[in-house]
């Protein structure tokens, strides 16, 4: 199983560590050509302005949405959700070129500024344990579309969800040591294959 990370900006390094202590092949994704012979693809969180400023002129994007209509499942974290929503609540990144696929309604830095990044426990289903989900400066899933699934709420907000082959959590399960999420992601994709 080879999945990649996507590698712009942001929080790849953690994802990548992630997914090799829990035994996948990985790459680095920083161009199109990356993406031939992926079984996935994790957009990371960071900096959502800085990512689309990152891919603008490049073919990565238009090309990896090529893939995701092929199939190709792809989960983004935190700014890696706010490239995947279909709509977001302002225009705050401008004309830039984001991906779409996932059928929600996000508002970037909802949960509000660094200093209130938060840490809180969340019920995972298929999990019997919570797992600690860390928030900075994340985006907030404010509308779903019909399609769309719910896989984790806080606060009866949903923060994980998923539309078919494509997954968005508005939190970070890459930071810290508890490789559940990933551990779940991985499992979905052998349970796909
Ligand atoms: N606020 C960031 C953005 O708008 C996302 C924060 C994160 O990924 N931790 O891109």
């Amino acid at each position: 199983m080879r999945v990649g990370v996507l590698a712009l900006q942001g929080a790849f390094r953690e994802h990548l560590l992630m997914l090799g202590s829990l035994g996948a092949d990985t790459l680095k994704v920083t161009k199109s050509e990356h993406l031939a012979g992926l079984d996935a693809l994790i957009l990371p969180g960071g900096e959502s302005t800085a990512m689309v400023r990152i891919a603008a002129g490049t073919d990565l994007f238009a090309t990896l949405r090529e893939r995701m209509a092929d199939g190709l499942p792809v989960f983004g974290t935190c700014a890696g959700l706010i490239l995947l929503a279909d709509r977001l609540s302002d225009d705050s990144l401008g004309g830039y070129d984001r991906l779409g696929g996932l059928d929600v309604t996000v508002a970037r830095n909802a949960y509000g500024r660094q200093r209130e990044s938060f840490t809180t426990p969340l019920t995972v289903r298929g999990l019997d344990e919570p797992v600690e989900g860390t928030f900075i400066r994340a985006p907030q899933i404010l509308e779903l579309g019909p399609g769309t699934e719910v896989l984790s709420r806080h606060d009866n907000v949903p923060v994980r969800v998923r539309q078919g082959s494509v997954w968005g959590a508005s939190f970070h399960p890459e930071l810290g040591t508890d490789g559940r999420i990933h551990a779940e992601f991985l499992h979905q994709l052998g349970a796909a294959a």
